[in-house]
């Protein structure tokens, strides 16, 4: 029996109930989504339980409520924001699954009577924004809420870079648009919150919305959001007469625009759009999770008006989860250095949007029993935000008769000391500071390239370090000799001496870099750098008061009370001795913020995006030698763009690079650059 068919056989009270129960689920997800960047389901399960919903107030048009779902936008606010009333409502779109469906809203359209020109954009995995310029000035910021009352959140967007302060034209206007994280971001944001112990977000919206909506402005500014804007409130003031050109108005008053979009009048190139994006959806730096197609005339649009919730002149075309079988074989527990224990399923591989899958993480305990992963069955994969493959759910049906509920260890599985939950934390973590996984994993850490850049002092070279007792702290690695390392495995002469030079080369590094390597919590590459420029000596960040780190731009107080207890340990004062005494330079020595800003380099100013694999030095140590000599440097490119660094295997962003007529160096211009301007 069709759904159709099952829904006619309902009598109105029976339908109405029915109803009344989807809502009721639908209501509550979506409180976990929109009001606490949340949610406990995937967006397909929403989707389809939200379609469910159409399909029976289709049926039975006398049961719909105003406050259904399928007649509300979004959810409703946080009381810690002050609420802004939008003047003119905040939409969502109407939605399409399939290119069947697409075509026929295409030619209900036609057959109205509407010109066959539509502007083809992607639709930005983010949250809604609404910008308010009187003057040509930023005044307001705002989240969508429920359409007609958003949340002011002008504070932390005007710490967004690609959001102007002050427009190219003195101009009243409110304009709309995405607000999203990048996803290389997103991926860091999550190792983060994971090492730190926090619930990973779910997808990069949830990410951006539970950053946009945060009451300190430094927590935002620290997450690198970026934002496309697309619409605006009111177009009577512009000379924009298509969406397409609005666009390209909204670019010339100094926003930042998706360019990828395209104006189509038919079908076919809807969708050869929808084939390329579908296509190229891995390669962009941020997430989309459709196409949305809109009448390219704005006067039209103006006429065929909006319903309740979406405008008549647009719709979504979203793309189907990527999802793919396999079984869980195993699952096993990592440490991490910060004492973290992660649960990861070891599964058969499988392809999954374009790549073979074999390890999930499960994040933490919690999620592991909320899911109720067992070994043996059979789940099925998505990439979470296009990216982290995650386990949506296991399939009840293929589940082994005899499956077990799995058993969270309650003992460290490298000291077999007991684990803990730390206040309120869902993660489970391993308290023994002498712990052999933290060691070994804080030992590879420190030798890492943004740390102190040991080279050939990988995993297994400090295991088997450890398992002789060669070496059981940092500082250790500073007392190693020759007749040492011989005796490791596989290791001759050579390759000692090779070792034994980068330690002793690893001795005259930069503050920073040590700072790094510690791996004081929350203190990543960046925060380092800012700390030992700041301070100039390890003696005067020792010394220093929380609020004195907390002064440093962009700090913020949780890093800075990170540092000051790190450092008041006796442990950490210890182990800062002994790197003193075994020679590791303990002062900064790289360029003052005086030296930064009057930099003469041919970097200074530039927009610099670096793309692809590059040979000699990590993404972060180029960045960060760019940034040092006064370049931007972001994760797309766009018209903005001054040069794009290419390495091995550079994929869309070199094209984008070459059809914008941007200038590209390989690996060796920009080496060679970097060493005349050193
Ligand atoms: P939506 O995200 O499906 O589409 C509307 C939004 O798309 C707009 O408001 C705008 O913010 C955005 N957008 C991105 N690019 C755009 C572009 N180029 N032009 C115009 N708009 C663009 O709708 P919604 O109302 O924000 O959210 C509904 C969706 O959210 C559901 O379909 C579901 O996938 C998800 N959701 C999930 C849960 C859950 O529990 N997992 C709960 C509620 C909602």
């Amino acid at each position: 029996m069709s759904v159709n068919e099952a829904i006619s056989r309902l009598t109105e009270e029976q339908a109405n109930q029915e109803a009344q129960q989807l809502r009721t689920k639908l209501k509550q997800w979506a409180t976990e989504y929109y009001t606490y960047d949340n949610p406990s389901v995937e967006d397909s399960e929403y989707d389809a339980t939200y379609q469910q919903l159409v399909e029976l107030e289709t049926a039975f048009p006398t049961i719909i409520v105003p406050d259904s779902p399928t007649q509300a936008v979004g959810d409703n606010t946080l009381p810690e924001f002050t609420k802004v009333r939008h003047e003119f409502q905040m939409l969502s779109l109407g939605d399409v699954f399939s290119t069947t469906e697409l075509s026929e809203f295409i030619q209900r359209l036609i057959t109205q009577g509407v010109k066959p020109e539509f502007n083809c954009e992607l639709k930005i995995d983010g949250l809604a924004i609404s910008l308010r310029y009187e003057n040509g000035l930023l005044v307001q910021g705002s989240t969508r809420g429920n359409g007609q009352i958003g949340e002011d959140i002008t504070k932390n967007l005007k710490t967004i870079p690609s959001i102007p302060q002050k427009l190219t034209k003195p101009i009243d206007i409110e304009v709309r648009g995405e607000c999203y994280m990048p996803k290389s971001s997103f991926v860091k944001l999550n190792e983060q919150r994971q090492a730190d112990g926090l619930e990973p977000f779910a997808n990069p919206r949830n990410a951006a919305a539970g950053s946009l909506r945060q009451l300190d402005a430094k927590v935002t500014a620290k997450r690198k959001l970026s934002t496309f804007m697309y619409n605006v409130a009111d177009y009577s003031d512009l000379q924009a007469t298509t969406q397409s050109e609005l666009l390209a108005e909204l670019a010339t008053l100094g926003f930042q625009i998706n360019d990828t979009y395209a104006v189509v009048d038919d079908m076919d190139d809807i969708d050869a759009f929808i084939s390329k994006y579908q296509e190229q959806r891995d390669d962009l730096s941020y997430g989309i999770d459709g196409i949305v197609i809109k009448v390219n005339d704005l006067a039209t649009q103006m006429s065929l008006g909006n319903t309740v919730k979406v405008p008549r002149w647009a719709i979504a075309y979203k793309f189907p989860p990527e999802e793919a079988e396999t079984i869980v074989r195993d699952i096993e527990w990592t440490i991490g250095r910060t004492g973290v224990v992660t649960p990861t399923a070891i599964m058969d591989p499988v392809t999954l949007a374009g790549t073979t899958v074999a390890r999930a993480s499960l994040h933490n305990p919690d999620y592991l029993i909320q899911k109720d992963i067992r070994i043996g069955d059979t789940v099925k994969l998505h990439k979470a935000g296009d990216i982290i493959p995650e386990i949506s759910a296991y399939i009840a049906s293929k589940r082994p008769a005899d499956s077990q509920v799995y058993v969270i260890p309650d003992i460290c599985p490298s000291c077999g000391s007991e684990l803990v939950h730390l206040d309120e934390e869902v993660a489970l973590r391993c308290i023994n500071p002498k712990c052999p996984a933290q060691l070994t994993e804080g030992l590879a850490h420190f030798a890492s390239r943004d740390a102190m850049n040991i080279d050939g002092l990988g995993p297994k070279i400090i295991q088997q370090l450890f398992d002789k007792q060669l070496v059981n702290d940092v500082a250790g690695l500073y007392t190693l000799s020759f007749d040492n390392l011989i005796t490791l495995n596989k290791f001759g002469e050579k390759s000692a001496n090779n070792l034994l030079t980068a330690i002793n080369n690893s001795r005259s590094n930069s503050l920073e870099r040590l700072l790094y390597g510690l791996g004081i919590r929350h203190v990543g590459a960046k925060a380092a750098r800012l700390i030992a420029q700041h301070f100039g000596s390890m003696a005067a960040i020792m010394a220093a008061s929380a609020d004195e780190i907390a002064l440093i731009d962009t700090m913020g107080e949780v890093i800075a009370d990170s540092v000051v207890t790190y450092f008041k340990t006796i442990e950490a004062q210890a182990l800062i001795v002994a790197l003193d005494e075994v020679g590791v330079n303990m002062n900064y020595l790289g360029p003052t913020s005086a030296k930064l800003a009057a930099t003469d380099s041919s970097f200074n100013g530039k927009r610099v995006v670096l793309t692809g694999k590059l040979q000699a030095f990590s993404r972060a140590t180029a960045t960060e030698w760019l940034e040092n000599h006064g370049a931007q440097v972001s994760s797309s490119v766009s018209k903005k763009t001054d040069l794009v660094i290419a390495g091995a295997d550079a994929g869309s962003k070199y094209t984008k690079a070459q059809e914008l007529g941007i200038e590209i160096w390989d690996e060796s211009r920009f080496e060679a650059t970097m060493n005349s301007e050193e």
